[in-house]
């Protein structure tokens, strides 16, 4: 089933955090002279605007980065090159936010299966960079190890189907199995059911450094808060996480992770 479109919802407070996550992990990781190889099993369409008719729709992004002041943050480095290059209202999805802050010794495979947005994504296309039409868990798997192996995998499912939660959790575990240097970036939203509890309990024995928040829900329905899980972290992980909460007060409300 592939009827999720991130178009309605670039931007939201899950999209704050998450992004903001990463781009921290990823100046992190950038710190040292070594490559990195970035890994993306639901890649998007890596750019979006926010004056599109789906965005307006939802006007979800008013409660994100519409409502962010900015700051001394990789994050707003990439927001404000990312809306020189395209324009005021342009918003960048993860692979974006990966091509802007990795370099040229870095590698990227982003794994996208919509046709749509996988055309869309294909825009991205650079030496550094290859583009996968390819299932992103499996597709990811058969990559393991890359090289180089130093390197961050970014798991960002639409959990539109529920065995998803499970799912990842096993798609973890067995890709840390074949590439132990990874670290693993999965993000879960925080719905109703509580399904995310199970991936949460899936992966509570590998340890991992866990990040959760609300938000307003919008119209009082659907998803109450985001979270992260981080498998292998790598050193300054906390203080990233950290940074987040500092920047995002009065729109993301850090919580236990449950
Ligand atoms: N990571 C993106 C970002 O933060 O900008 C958003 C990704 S969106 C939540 C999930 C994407 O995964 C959708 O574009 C969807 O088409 C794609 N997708 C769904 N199932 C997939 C699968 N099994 N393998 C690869 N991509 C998939």
């Amino acid at each position: 089933m592939l009827s999720y479109q991130h178009a309605y919802h670039a931007g939201n407070p899950a999209d704050l955090h998450k992004h903001m996550a990463l781009a921290g992990l990823l100046a992190l990781l950038t710190r040292k002279s070594r490559p990195v190889t970035y890994v993306e099993t639901h890649a998007g369409r890596g750019l979006y605007d926010l004056a599109s008719p789906e965005a307006l729709k939802t006007s979800e992004a008013a409660l994100g980065i519409g409502s962010v002041a900015g700051g001394d943050h990789p994050y707003f480095a990439v927001i404000d090159a990312v809306r020189d290059r395209h324009g005021p209202s342009a918003y960048p999805g993860s692979p974006l936010i990966a091509q802007t802050l990795l370099r040229d010794i870095d590698r990227l495979h982003l794994f996208e299966l919509h046709p749509a947005e996988h055309a869309a994504l294909a825009a991205l296309a650079a030496a550094n960079t290859t583009i996968h039409h390819a299932e992103g868990r499996q597709g990811s798997l058969d990559l393991a190890p890359p090289s180089p192996r130093r390197g961050l995998v970014l798991v960002d499912p639409s959990y539109e189907v529920k065995t998803e939660y499970d799912q990842t959790a096993a798609f973890a575990r067995d890709l840390l199995g074949r590439w132990k240097q990874a670290s693993i970036l999965i993000w879960y939203p925080v719905l109703q059911p509580g399904r995310h509890l199970h991936l949460l309990q899936g992966l509570a024995a590998l340890r991992p450094l866990t990040d959760q928040v609300s938000f307003p829900q919008k119209d009082g329905r659907g998803m109450s808060g985001s979270g992260l899980i981080l498998l292998n972290p790598p050193q300054g992980a906390g203080e990233v996480l950290a940074a987040t909460h500092r920047l995002t007060k009065g729109i993301l409300t850090p919580v236990p992770p449950g």
